[in-house]
């Protein structure tokens, strides 16, 4: 296919701000695309030449990239950097660059979305000493094909934000209307003629997603018909997504939702680890489909070690003190996660211990569907080699809210969060958030917000974005604000979360600069700590938070579709 007709897809839904609107665009499109090119083009629908779990990315830093353009659109990288500092868009810079540019050629040979595929996956593909001239000269061949309005959609593609405003939910909705016409909408404007029916398959596709975790799969099954995407299995060795729990204030609401008697399990603040085994291989995925095998050598071993069957784990993964032998608190070991080099010293410095607390397949048999009694009854029976580096997560059955509150104490005392409250009959709903995990922590819980904008600071802090903009999403997908914090980061960098390392997660995210200040695609999120919701006519959301404080990035575990939304907040705002 002419990667034109992608670019006019790109340009249409980037027109649009209206999520129906941008449904109905792709699904027409999807309609169209054959069978052989369907995933190729559902990838790149997300910038991407890979399933979104895959550990490749194309690793292309800003100086790569204005090399390339520069010599391409036959500029300096000086004159680029600076129409971009002006524009905000580097993308946009080089389109305007290549429309002057093409006006002097006559004939140009076209450029396929199969060349750009392939392109990519090349380019991720290459490593080693003198990779970034192979990189530049594959980038440069592509760019060079590209029109200019293909420029501005190759160039995002390669920088991995594509600016379109197309988030999963758009997407999943429009495999939908694309595959299942007759239960949807027919125009953006309209209502289905059957809402149930209509629910229905929504959710069947985004089963199969939450199962296979990749949207190209999914729009492949979707063409098969609705038997063969509620056929799709787990697979041992792709990640799956993973069930949520909501919130209760109080264990008696907690009970309501989970129906007694139910398990309370400890809370443990480490982070989730979906763990993979097959024969003696061993992935690690995060809760964000993150590949972290490579960090975490010691789990991979403890696992092969202790488990001796096929299997697909959900665990929690905590720090341990190596001297006392104490939790320690998630930001002490959240280090882990990135780290690719000098593993080993963090090992001994920072030892972490594996809770398991579910079990979707054991011994290749899919056991997702079971009721958590049964479930957590298997992983009792089959995981006995258990000490204080691998275990089963600490748990009783309650009935009564002074039952829970004594467990409670417990798991404070063990140095744990708080307790999760699971129904028995339940059985594991890949990511779903639907009551029958409700956790329970003491304090007013934090708010998971993505950045939307920033002001550069002064003096001695010049050169970092200082003060934030957040932000919380709303169910058509937009973000609104709701506050600005700058309070709860640190100067040095040794000392934990820094506004050096927040301004450079979110420099390949600005938007446009105006003096100091500049608007940020939501892409980061930030766990905050505040005092009370109030209401505000001052931000988007109609609520402000007072005193927000910055605690951590949660953007290893959470993307800007599961940070918090605006009806949690207004949850919370009522029970407070
Ligand atoms: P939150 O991040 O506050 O929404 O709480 C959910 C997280 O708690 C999960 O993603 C897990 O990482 C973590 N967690 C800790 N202990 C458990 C447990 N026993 N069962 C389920 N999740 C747990």
């Amino acid at each position: 296919m002419d990667y034109r007709r992608l670019a006019d897809v790109y340009a249409a839904v980037e027109s649009t701000p209206k999520r129906l609107e941008k449904t109905a665009i792709i699904a027409n499109f999807l309609k169209q695309v054959p069978d052989q090119e369907l995933e190729r083009i559902v990838h790149l629908l997300q910038a991407r030449a890979f399933p979104s779990w895959e550990k490749e990315t194309l690793g292309i830093a800003s100086r790569v990239m204005l090399k390339t353009l520069a010599s391409v659109l036959g500029t300096t990288e000086q004159k680029l950097e600076h129409s971009w500092k002006e524009e905000g868009d580097l993308a946009l810079v080089a389109e305007k660059f290549a429309s002057k540019r093409h006006q002097t050629l006559l004939v140009r040979q076209t450029l396929s979305t199969k060349k750009v595929y392939d392109t990519l996956r090349k380019v991720a593909g290459t490593e080693g000493s003198g990779s970034t001239d192979v990189k530049v000269k594959l980038l440069s061949e592509i760019f060079s094909l590209a029109d200019s309005t293909e420029l501005r959609y190759v160039v995002r593609t390669v920088l991995e934000d594509l600016r379109i405003g197309l988030a999963d939910g758009t997407l999943r909705d429009a495999i939908v209307w694309a595959s299942f016409p007759e239960k949807c909408p027919s125009a953006p404007d309209q209502e289905p003629a059957n809402r149930d029916q209509y629910r229905a398959i929504v959710a069947v596709v985004q089963d199969a997603y939450d199962r296979t975790t990749d949207f190209a799969q999914v729009a492949v099954l979707a063409r098969r018909g609705e038997g063969a995407l509620r056929e799709v299995k787990l697979r041992i060795g792709y990640p799956v997504k993973l069930m949520l729990a909501s919130r209760e204030p109080s264990f008696a609401k907690a009970f309501e939702r989970t129906g007694v008697p139910a398990q309370l399990q400890f809370k443990y603040d480490g982070f989730r680890v979906q763990v993979h085994k097959l024969g003696e291989a061993v992935t690690l995925f995060t809760r964000r489909l993150e590949n972290v095998t490579a960090a975490f050598p010691d789990i991979v071993s403890l696992v092969r070690e202790r488990i001796h069957k096929d299997c697909l784990l959900d665990a929690e993964a905590i720090g341990i003190d190596p001297t006392t032998g104490h939790y320690v608190p998630f930001q002490q070991i959240s280090q882990r996660i990135r780290r690719k080099h000098r593993v080993q010293e963090l090992i001994a410095a920072m030892p972490m211990q594996l809770a398991v607390f579910d079990v979707l397949v054991w011994d290749n048999k899919e056991t997702l569907q079971l009721p958590q009694s049964e479930r957590f009854a298997l992983l009792e029976q089959v995981l006995t080699n258990t000490d204080n580096m691998f275990c089963i997560a600490t748990s009783v059955v309650a009935s009564t809210p002074q039952e829970a509150q004594a467990f409670f104490v417990k798991s404070k005392e063990a140095g744990c969060e708080g307790v999760m409250v699971k129904s028995l009959s339940a059985p594991y709903r890949p990511g779903a958030r639907v009551g029958d995990w409700v956790k329970q922590k003491e304090t007013m819980e934090n708010l998971d917000l993505a950045i939307i904008g920033a002001e550069w600071g002064e003096g001695k802090r010049s050169g970092w974005l200082t003060s934030f903009d957040l932000a919380v999403r709303d169910d058509s997908g937009e973000f609104l604000g709701v506050g600005r914090v700058g309070t709860g980061l640190k100067e040095l960098e040794s000392e934990g979360f820094s506004f050096s390392e927040l301004t450079e997660l979110l420099r390949p995210h600005i938007l446009l600069e105006d003096g100091k200040h500049v608007s940020i695609s939501p892409a980061i999120v930030i766990e905050v700590a505040y005092e009370e919701i109030q209401r505000s006519p001052s931000y988007d959301a109609g609520y402000a938070l007072r005193f927000p404080r910055i605690i951590r990035n949660r953007s290893d575990e959470r993307g800007p579709d599961d940070s918090t939304s605006l009806i949690y907040l207004e949850q919370l705002f009522a029970q407070q």
